[in-house]
């Protein structure tokens, strides 16, 4: 069986988001960018449901401009054994026109199971793996805090935190599966691993080459700053701050 990961190049956790000028998006020009966290996850589970002899190899995806190679390359570097590169250059990428094309390499790949991140850190979309189920008509299980593979039966098992508890779900593959912070701790790429992957190669297609067109069904009207922080203030008695959460903040 083979595994699809989807990985997305983000502004890396670390970077201090700063918004354009013009407002309409964030800057990413000279900025730190990294593979996705919840994307990290995903992979590190595929690698190791390769490593317990449940798949046979992990295909690694990425939609977006040629940079994108970067986060492949660290993909590979941790351990995927392919690449593949969907070039869209510097066309927006929302999540419905991302599940088009996934489905559509889906169905050349023809992997047992597609795993995401829950979502993505960039845009917080969190609509990309149910929208790919949707379209391939594929069970799903989002979420995942522990997936567990059964070769025999083709069945996974994936658990998901759900409010007041954990929810077990069985599903049959093929599956979409999405990746919760608790799923596991993903590797490093050594140094070794890293020179490697360098020369490996990465396929690089094109949404014309999967028959997908990409039509932006929405528009960012506008990128805005949360409103500034007031400064705090240091109370004397508890007496002063009942006054003030009752008078000022109205909120007792
Ligand atoms: P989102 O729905 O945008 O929050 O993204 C959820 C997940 O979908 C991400 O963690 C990735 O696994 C996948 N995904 C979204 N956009 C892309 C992309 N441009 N390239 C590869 N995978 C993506």
């Amino acid at each position: 069986m083979k595994v699809m990961v989807a990985v997305k190049r983000v502004v890396d956790y670390a970077v201090k988001i700063r918004v354009k000028p013009d407002k309409s998006g964030v800057e990413t020009s000279n900025v730190k960018m990294s593979m996705n966290p919840f994307c990290e996850i995903a992979l590190e589970e595929a690698l190791r449901i390769r490593e317990a002899g449940a798949a046979a190899e992990v295909v690694a995806v990425s939609v977006g401009p040629a940079q994108c190679v970067d986060t492949l390359r660290t993909a590979l570097a941790m351990g995927a054994d392919r690449a593949v590169h969907v070039d869209v250059g510097a066309a927006p990428v929302l999540p419905l026109s991302v599940a088009k094309i996934l489905k559509a390499l889906v169905q050349v790949e023809q992997p047992g199971l597609l795993i995401l991140g829950k979502q993505a850190i960039d845009d917080d979309c969190n609509q990309t793996g149910q929208m790919v189920a949707g379209l391939l008509r594929w069970p799903q299980g989002t979420f995942a805090s522990k997936v567990v593979l059964d070769k025999e039966k083709q069945e996974a098992t994936v658990e998901r935190e759900v409010d007041g508890g954990i929810e077990t779900l069985s599903l049959d593959l093929p599956a979409v599966i999405t990746t919760d912070l608790r799923l596991n701790q993903p590797r490093y790429a050594t140094l070794p691993n890293i020179m490697k992957a360098k020369s490996k190669v990465i396929k690089k297609v094109t949404p014309a080459d999967l028959n997908v067109e990409l039509k932006p069904d929405l528009e960012v009207v506008q990128v805005t700053e949360p409103p500034k922080r007031k400064a705090g203030v240091i109370v004397s008695s508890v007496d002063e701050l009942i006054d003030k959460l009752k008078n000022e903040a109205h909120i007792l």
